[in-house]
Order: C-alpha cells, then structure tokens, then sequence
C-alpha cells in the first residue's frame, strides 16, 4: 500500500472540513483527522481487497483484534448509511473507541480528540457511495 491514498485523502479533508485541516496539525484534533484517514484506508482495502493489512489499530493496542473485527464486519454491511456506522459496534466498541485506541497507541497522534469533531470525509464517501 503506497502512502498516495493516505495523502489523497488528507487532501480531500483539507476541502471537507471548515477552515482546512492544518488547524489541527499536531494539536487537539489531530487524532480525529488521521483516523479518518486511517479508518477509510482500512475500509477501502476491506471491501475493494487492496494489498496490506489493517492499519488504524497499531498491532500493540488493547482494541487491535476488535478493530479488525470492527472493519471487516462494517465491509460486509457495505453499502451503509452514517447511522449504521454510528452504530455498528463489535463487542460495544464504536468508532469514538477506536479512535481513542489510535490516539493512545499511534506514534505521532497523543494530542487530545475533539469528541463532537465530525468526520467530514466519512460523511460526504457515504452520502455519495450509491452513485456507482
Ligand atoms: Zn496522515
């Protein structure tokens, strides 16, 4: 898996959320903006079986196996609407979560979540994901 997805997608959520994405670059919220990116690139390999593994749980955090787990049940469910994603869980565990495990767990993303943060991304791929 190259990293032009990764930044592809930073890209689009520079266009996608008010004020742009750098107000966020290593301070509150900058959990919130790469596990968006993170999450979308796990889902996107999930369901259209691109190469590599998941990547938005580091294989050392306690949510690992629930976050595959988590990917792969929301892939079979694919084509969802953003309250299905809300609430899909495994083992009670949802997407705020798993944010909270890359937060914690991810080099580089320790800075604090903005839990009423929006993911804009997320949003928009599914209200657009029936136009195929
Ligand atoms: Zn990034």
């Amino acid at each position: 898996m190259s990293y032009f997805p990764h930044e592809f997608i930073h890209l689009y959520q520079d266009g996608a959320y008010s004020g742009g994405i750098s107000q966020y670059h290593k301070k509150t919220g900058h959990p919130n903006i790469e596990f968006e990116t993170f999450f979308l690139t796990d889902l996107f390999k999930s369901i259209y079986g691109y190469p590599g593994s998941i990547s938005g749980a580091p294989s050392n955090s306690p949510l690992f196996y629930e976050y595959s787990e988590w990917i792969y049940g929301l892939s079979g469910m694919w084509p969802f609407t953003y309250s299905q994603f809300l609430s899909h869980h495994y083992n009670g565990y949802t997407y705020l979560d798993f944010l909270t495990n890359f937060k914690n767990y991810m080099p580089g993303c320790n800075y604090p979540i903005i839990s009423t943060l929006q993911p804009a991304v997320i949003i928009e791929f599914l209200h657009y994901s029936n136009c195929w």
